[in-house]
């Protein structure tokens, strides 16, 4: 079905606000994301979030920051050594486990009766610790 000619257009990309139809008067005319980057986003790169809520960046964002904690935390919990709870103690025996847990994901997931995670940085957050008890 074609609703784009129905559609008003957005006065910043130039493409049909179709979804967001509604909103159109209250967004200056523009799709919500649009209406965003224009007047709240500012000079913030447009990759990151820049703090304001709603912001279509700060998802990506947070999942970086979350994925960049695991690593971290494992190099801490490994400054003195092999860490007590870690069943792998060598780099060669936790990429190994790293890469037996990558290869049974679907079969992780499953067994916890979870979907895969759609965004992989969820996923290789998992893994890197996972990959620590991971025989
Ligand atoms: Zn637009
Ligand atoms: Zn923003």
């Amino acid at each position: 079905m074609d609703h784009t000619g129905l559609a008003p257009v957005c006065r910043r990309c130039g493409r049909p606000a179709v979804r967001g139809r509604a909103n159109y008067a209250m967004f200056e005319g523009m799709h919500f994301v649009c209406f965003h980057y224009e007047f709240e986003h500012r000079d913030t790169d447009p990759d990151d979030s820049c703090g304001v809520a709603g912001c279509p960046c700060a998802p990506a964002e947070r999942g970086k920051e979350k994925l960049l904690d695991t690593p971290r935390t494992l190099v801490a919990e490994w400054s003195d050594g092999p860490p007590a709870n870690w069943d792998v103690h060598s780099l060669p025996g936790y990429l190994e486990a790293l890469t037996r847990w990558l290869e049974d994901a679907d079969g992780y997931y499953a067994a916890r009766k979870l979907a895969i995670p759609w965004d992989s940085r969820t996923v290789v957050g998992t893994a890197l610790r996972a990959a620590t008890v991971y025989e």
